[in-house]
């Protein structure tokens, strides 16, 4: 049974170090507890790598994220380095297109003890997971947009390829958690009422769906589920959408719990995966320690689960449960409140309580 694994870590711009910093420290004390050993290597890239250097994503560091069991990321982009064409560098997009990292996961759930933003008592029971299709839909225009005159066109682009993995992964992942005692089921968000693009959208949506009979689904508009999700998003299981509805909808929900320190991540492919909070650089409080760890230690915790999953040991899925239950915990017993929540404790602080926790 192996009992070490390769990670490449990739803290990129801003904020990311500072959570990254978090997230390899949690790691290392997670490790002793369960007999683990995570080797964690720092790669170089992002913006600032960008102006150091020229290149955003080395071609070194791309290999090393191959070579790894695991890819752990901070953020990356900073407002002011952008490319010819005005927008920023983002090369966590690149990573998804290199490595194919077609599932984007993010989980949602209320952490007892910390302010909710919604005024329901329902809001206590919101635990969802928003999985967004990561490397065609609507940025498959990036890089690709055409002048056209005085107009511009960005081309949104759905395959049935790209289409069918992201509903299966999506169907499948709600088979798991009806294992799990959850609901299980699938909402479908598109906009088929509309576009060509999302017609065939839910047109292969629907044909997967009947495929997994023990999952029930549904479909809904995005608009609709815009207000939806924050009237009553208790009511939500797992959704699948395309790739910009996504984005937009995994910072509304992250907002329902409190903000985006909150909020982790999962890129997830047949042959790599990429754990990241959802939150980007925060440019505004980089460099002042403030910033909330926990949803990169939560990414962390989905790493382990999966690397549980991909090499059946099961050891590694109890460390994910320790590290789940301490934040938990760090929260329920008030030892810390971020800043998000009006509190005042330091992303050290917040760590430290998690660490404490463990076990
Ligand atoms: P990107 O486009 O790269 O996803 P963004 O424009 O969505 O980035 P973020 O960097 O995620 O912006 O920041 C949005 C807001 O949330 C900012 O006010 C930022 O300070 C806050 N924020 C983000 N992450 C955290 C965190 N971990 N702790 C506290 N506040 C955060």
């Amino acid at each position: 049974m192996k009992k070490s694994y390769l990670v490449a870590a990739l803290p990129g711009d801003g904020i990311g170090k500072e959570v990254m910093d978090a997230a390899i420290e949690l790691l290392a004390a997670v490790g002793v507890s369960i007999g683990r050993t995570f080797h964690i290597v720092r790669h170089p890239a992002g913006a600032q790598h960008y102006l150091d250097s020229g290149e955003s994503l080395p071609t070194e560091t791309l290999d090393a994220c191959r070579a790894a069991d695991a890819i752990l990321f901070g953020a990356m982009g900073l407002p002011h380095v952008r490319g010819a064409d005005g927008t920023e560098i983002i090369p966590q997009l690149d990573i998804r297109f290199a490595l194919d990292l077609y599932a984007g996961v993010r989980p949602i759930r209320t952490w007892p003890g910390l302010p909710s933003p919604l005024a329901s008592t329902r809001a206590s029971e919101i635990d969802l997971v928003l999985v967004r299709e990561s490397t065609e839909g609507l940025f498959y225009a990036r890089g690709r947009g055409v002048m056209e005159g005085e107009a511009a066109l960005d081309t949104m682009k759905i395959t049935r390829h790209g289409t069918t993995r992201v509903c299966d992964f999506a169907l499948q992942l709600a088979q798991q958690r009806k294992a799990q005692g959850k609901r299980g089921h699938v909402t479908n968000v598109d906009k088929a009422n509309v576009f060509l693009s999302m017609a065939y959208w839910r047109q292969i949506f629907e044909e997967r769906a009947k495929a997994f009979p023990d999952v029930s689904t549904d479909s809904a508009y995005v608009d609709a589920m815009a207000l939806n999700l924050v009237m009553k998003p208790w009511a939500y299981d797992v959704l699948v959408t395309e790739n910009m509805f996504g984005d937009i909808l995994s910072d509304l929900i992250a907002a329902l719990v409190g903000g985006m320190g909150m909020a982790p991540s999962a890129d997830i492919g047949d042959d790599y995966a990429l754990f990241q909070p959802a939150h980007g650089t925060a440019p505004d409080i980089a460099g002042k320690g403030i910033a909330n760890p926990t949803a990169m230690l939560l990414s962390a915790a989905m790493m382990l689960d999966w690397l549980a999953h991909r090499h059946g040991d099961s050891v590694l899925a109890d460390g994910a449960r320790q590290i789940e239950s301490a934040v938990q915990r760090a929260f329920s017993e008030g030892a810390v409140l971020p800043g998000e929540f009006g509190g005042s404790s330091k992303t050290a602080d917040i760590t430290r309580a998690v660490i404490e926790r463990l076990g």
